[in-house]
């Protein structure tokens, strides 16, 4: 799905039906439990993928093992059916509409990091910039923006990012969205620092201070001007 047709989504207000439904999604996702048959132990059902038996960490642990076999088999399989995929992710989200923005919605609540991941993912691409990005390279995510010090505000829901929003930030904006290079920040911290060096910030603090210190001289002049022009007026 395109990055506008997302944000679209996104932009339009979930109906408080949407909201309940999703909210019952979570909390059973967390209290329910259900037991995986590789590795015999009962955990919540966050821990397994939708429908599946196995849990996750085994999924992943068969996946890691079988790497080389599963890229084979999927392969061939991708060529035999090719057209028919294509299609069929082509058409998707137009057939699955309301799945798609409840799936979206509830991503952004439940895993903030993969949806931040995902949108950043998509923009990359879009402006073929790289990205070597994983979940381990945002998490744990930071409550308070390291920049401004404000309490950051995970699940905005309207499309636009508030100050208070989360966002990816490059160390080094010469190179992409590579590991090592992000940190997480408020959205209001990003807009600030993304056009100009750290030398050219320093010149603006310099600047402010500055001004500042000739504002206040400048109300003291006038306030100065201004008692003896009164005074004077009194006078007369
Ligand atoms: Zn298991």
């Amino acid at each position: 799905m395109e990055i506008e047709e997302m944000q679209e989504l996104l932009d339009v207000d979930p109906p408080e039906s949407l909201w309940s439904k999703i909210e019952a999604g979570i909390a059973k996702l967390h209290d329910e439990t259900k037991r995986c048959p590789v590795c015999e132990a009962k955990k919540p059902l966050v821990e397994f993928y939708k429908n599946q038996s196995w849990c996750i960490a085994c999924y992943k642990d068969y996946r890691e093992k079988n790497k080389a076999k599963r890229r084979i088999t999927y392969h061939k399989y991708y060529l035999e059916n090719a057209e028919r995929l294509k299609e069929k992710q082509r058409t998707y989200g137009q057939d699955h509409k309301e799945t798609v923005k409840e799936r979206k919605l509830q991503e952004r609540i439940c895993n903030p990091a993969k949806y931040m991941l995902r949108t950043k993912r998509n923009e990359c691409k879009k402006f073929g910039v790289e990205f070597t990005l994983e979940m381990s390279d945002l998490l744990p995510l930071p409550e308070i923006c390291p920049v401004l010090g404000i309490k950051l505000n995970y699940v905005v829901l309207s499309g636009r990012p508030e100050n208070n929003s989360p966002s990816i930030d490059r160390l080094n904006n010469a190179i992409g969205y590579l590991h090592g290079n992000v940190r997480v920040i408020s959205n209001r911290a990003n807009r600030l620092k993304s056009d100009g060096t750290a030398e050219e910030h320093q010149k603006i603090v310099d600047y402010m201070k500055g001004e500042n210190v000739r504002i206040s001289e400048a109300v003291e002049t006038f306030d100065t001007v201004g008692t003896a022009a009164t005074t004077q007026r009194h006078a007369h």
